[in-house]
């Protein structure tokens, strides 16, 4: 009997890429979104809109520096803007933010937001407070179509792609809530950027690049490249891109020293195995001592805690010289979930371990479990639809949109 070769295997419930994002749903109104446009597609839009090239060109920079520099929603505040401008400009356009569905407080300070695009997606975002810094976790998409065995997100059908300005609108958000406009470099709440909400932003690359140049750019919200870290399951074949057109810092999921319990755990092993992952990391444009990969490793109880597999992990960094740390997370728990957390103790002698192969693998203290904000147990309600019940949605959305 013919079986099939073992890595043509179905990887289940797996999905490939989603090759483009969504087209998001026209808004109600019949206005244009402003937020996640470069000022080259700001200008082109307002010239489309009908204004006259030469002030387009003006408007662009002028609009462009308003919203990412001063946090401006309202044409009327744009002062040096010509006042009978405003009308044509509100008729036409919005500067909007995503609708806050919900917002929670955890006991640690911790704070998640449901949030609501105009068609109905719901996503989350996180902002971890520090005392010397605060990291906001941003989402890259509805859900996740990779399916790792542990994340909570990964068991919800994937919806959809954000766009770039879903992305970065989720950053202004932040900003407005924390009262930090105009942009300013001293004295902020928000200083680091992290892409490792739901979802899996290599798969994701042109709206998760262009939200994140929008967050780099020195005139607008001026977050430098070195405090913003995009994490990847392992997306081989995006990541000398991602090095490339975002060069921001770069953390990966390992979890798992072997190919047995990667492909269980990480089920894009499968198509991507460990070697190919690490030499991509090896190759990885900008990562030097002073810039690290950071290695993602989830701690599930004898599954993947061991003395030997900590070795092998020190080995294996070594083996592709690997300017590397790891970040030990103990495995947060959701309802149903097929592992459980290592103990204290497994945690402590693994990061010993790994300290003493030369590699430093501090363990985050989770943070947010209680409002389920914490590392994998980001969830919406929005899997309780079925793709094709959404599609269906939309369709009848722009039917009578017309
Ligand atoms: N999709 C990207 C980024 C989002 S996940 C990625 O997988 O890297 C952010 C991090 O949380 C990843 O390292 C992920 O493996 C980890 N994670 C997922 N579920 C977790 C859980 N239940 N407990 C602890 N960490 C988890
Ligand atoms: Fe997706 Fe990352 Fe969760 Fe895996 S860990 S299912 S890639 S969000």
């Amino acid at each position: 009997m013919l079986t099939e070769p073992a890595a043509a295997m179905p990887i289940p419930g797996h999905i490939d890429p989603v090759p483009v994002p969504r087209a998001p749903t026209l808004r109600e109104d019949g206005r244009t979104d402003l937020i996640g446009l470069s000022k080259e597609q700001l200008r082109e839009t307002l010239a489309t809109a009908g204004m006259d090239a030469r002030q387009a060109k003006l408007r662009a920079k002028q609009i462009w520096h308003w919203i990412y520099n001063r946090g401006a929603t309202d044409f009327a505040a744009m002062t040096d803007i010509a006042k009978a401008q405003h009308p044509w400009l509100a008729e036409r356009f919005v500067v909007g933010r995503p609708d806050v569905v919900e917002a929670q407080v955890s006991t640690d300070g911790t704070r998640k937001w449901l949030l609501r695009s105009p068609d109905g997606q719901d996503y989350e975002m996180v902002f971890i407070p520090d005392a010397d810094r605060g990291t906001l976790c941003v989402s890259s998409q509805v859900g996740c179509t990779l399916n790792c065995r542990f994340c909570h997100t990964g068991t919800m059908r994937l919806v959809r792609n954000l766009t770039a300005g879903e992305i970065v609108g989720q950053v202004m958000l932040a900003r407005d809530s924390l009262g930090e406009w105009p942009s300013q470099p001293e004295g902020r709440m928000l200083t680091n950027i992290v892409m490792m909400g739901m979802g899996e932003p290599l798969y994701n690359f042109d709206a998760v690049r262009d939200a994140l140049k929008l967050v780099m750019d020195g005139d607008g919200l001026a977050l430098s490249k070195r405090r913003i870290t995009l994490s990847t399951s392992g997306v081989v074949p995006m990541m000398a891109r991602a090095g490339a057109e975002i060069g921001v810092n770069l953390a990966v999921s390992l979890h798992a020293v072997t190919k047995e319990v990667r492909d269980e755990i990480v089920p894009l092993n499968r198509k991507y195995g460990i070697e190919e992952l690490l030499q991509a990391c090896a190759d990885y444009p900008g990562a030097n001592n002073a810039r690290r990969i950071t290695f993602e490793y989830v701690m599930l109880k004898d599954r993947n805690d061991s003395d030997a597999e900590a070795h092998e992990l020190v080995r294996l960094l070594r083996q592709y010289k690997l300017p590397a740390k790891v970040n030990l997370i103990p495995f947060n728990p959701w309802p149903g979930a097929p592992y459980e957390t290592s103990t204290p103790e497994r945690v402590r002698r693994f990061s010993e371990i790994v300290f003493e192969g030369g590699i430093s693998a501090p363990v985050r203290t989770p943070r947010g479990r209680d409002i389920d904000a914490a590392c994998g147990q980001l969830k919406t309600a929005a899997e309780k639809k079925s793709r094709a019940e959404l599609d269906r949605l939309a369709a009848e959305k722009q039917a009578a949109l017309g």
